[in-house]
């Protein structure tokens, strides 16, 4: 009877296991398939984020292009704003004169002005940075005034930024050249970036930055800002509101002379500059693509010590702002004869390249020949010019990309006799 009852009980036993196991098969079953479909829709979502992201691009570029412009376009400055406590940094919004729709950009292009300034002899060509998101009516760009250099307190102050900081206002106009620059985020894309500016060098980051705040992705983003402290701190609510309201965006401001007013936790993050050695500190790892315009020896070393740190250099992207034009006519170079002759057609000068010059851009200039520049790095090809006859050398290879006819002559060479239509 005993044996029986034991019996009945292991039975028992097995039965309930049987079902236990059924039922436990049955629910990971069950959670397999929802965790399955989930991750499937996740896929599908993410698929269909691409695909959309990648026809607004393909749309955006069909935009750019029949709305664009060449030469100069006349642009009226509706709002003209401090942003500064120092007073040194000003946005401007630029309407169109004409009232016609404006091309798109990508975040990170820049806008190039001529000006007509009155004590200069001829117009003065410099590039500016587009500072927000694309608007469907108008741009903004936000301008430094340049100092003499702090070697040099007797040189003039920079011309143009000075010019737009004292002497255009509300309602006036300025011309200017379509948007363009190779310096620029994929919008199309969700990777994960490292933004970072220095000083005036925001500028392009910014534009990056509300952009990727408007599409309302959750695209990864880390935001270095680097100013001595809280008078050249820009944007400094705008800042905020998006890190606060976005958990993608991780917002560190560097002070590398706070004031002892400044507020370490409230107007800043960290007391220092921007370095590897902070990313290492407050990134997850290195694996992100960098994004960086700020004063040339931040960026050296950034760009060092990133390809320290394992990142490879086609992960690091820069815009330079270039010397501008304290250059211009600044330096004596003679002609030869016996070397390479160079024609400039446009301006009817025929001259014997010398070696003393460093670029064809400089030799025009030495001879009196104009050709427009910005950063004179080959960066924001400003002085492409066609090329009529001959080939030319790069002294480096330039970052922005000429189209074939063409030379920048900021930074090449003659390989023979060339003729340029300058
Ligand atoms: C792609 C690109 C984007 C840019 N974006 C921005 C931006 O968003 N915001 C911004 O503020 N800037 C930007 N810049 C920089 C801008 O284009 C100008 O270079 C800057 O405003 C200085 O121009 P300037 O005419 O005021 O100075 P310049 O007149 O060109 O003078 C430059 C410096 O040279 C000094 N100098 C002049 N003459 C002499 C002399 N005889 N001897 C010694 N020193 C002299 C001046 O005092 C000044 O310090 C950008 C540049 C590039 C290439």
């Amino acid at each position: 009877m005993q044996s029986l009852a034991a019996n009945l009980w292991i039975v028992g036993a097995i039965a309930v296991g049987l079902v236990m196991v059924y039922a436990l098969v049955a629910l990971v079953d069950v959670v397999g398939r929802v965790y399955g479909a989930k991750a499937q829709r996740e896929r599908e979502l993410a698929l269909l984020e691409q695909r959309v992201a990648a026809a607004r691009k393909q749309r955006d570029a069909q935009q750019q292009q029949s709305l664009s412009w060449t030469g100069w376009r006349k642009f009226e400055v509706r709002r003209k704003f401090v942003e500064t406590g120092d007073n040194q940094l000003c946005s401007f919004y630029l309407y169109p004169h004409d009232g016609k729709p404006i091309p798109t950009f990508a975040p990170g292009q820049f806008l190039t002005f001529q000006l007509n300034i009155p004590e200069q002899s001829r117009p003065v060509v410099r590039c500016y940075s587009l500072s927000d998101a694309p608007r469907a009516d108008h741009y903004r760009v936000t301008i430094k005034r340049v100092p003499p250099p702090r070697n040099n307190p007797d040189a003039p102050p920079g011309v143009a930024s000075n010019f737009f900081h004292d002497q255009i206002n509300e309602g006036d106009l300025v011309d200017c050249k379509a948007p363009g620059g190779q310096f620029h985020i994929d919008m199309a894309s969700n990777t994960p970036v490292v933004l970072i500016g220095g000083g005036v060098g925001l500028t392009p980051v910014l534009s990056m930055l509300n952009a990727i705040d408007e599409a309302g992705t959750d695209r990864e983003v880390w935001f270095f800002y680097g100013v001595r402290h809280k008078l050249e701190h820009a944007m400094r609510t705008h800042l905020r509101e998006i890190a606060q309201r976005r958990p993608n965006v991780h917002l560190h401001v560097c002070y590398s002379n706070p004031e002892r007013e400044d507020k370490q936790g409230k107007d800043y993050e960290h007391a220092c500059r921007v370095s590897v050695d902070l990313f290492r500190k407050v990134l997850p790892s290195s694996n992100y693509e960098y994004y960086m315009c700020g004063p040339p020896p931040m960026m050296e070393q950034l760009v060092k010590d990133l390809e320290e740190w394992g990142v490879p250099a086609n992960k690091i992207h820069l815009e330079k702002f270039g010397p501008a034009s304290g250059r211009q006519g600044k330096k004596e170079i003679k002609p030869t004869s016996g070397g390479p002759q160079i024609v400039f057609k446009k301006s009817g000068v025929t001259v014997g390249w010398s070696a003393e010059a460093n670029n064809v851009w400089e030799f025009a200039d030495a001879n009196g020949v104009r050709i427009d520049c910005g950063c004179l790095e080959g960066n924001c090809g400003t002085c492409a010019t066609a090329i009529l006859k001959g080939e030319v050398e790069y002294n480096k290879k330039p970052e922005f990309e000429v189209e074939a006819g063409s030379c920048l002559t900021c930074c090449c060479k003659p390989k023979g006799d060339l003729e340029l239509d300058a």
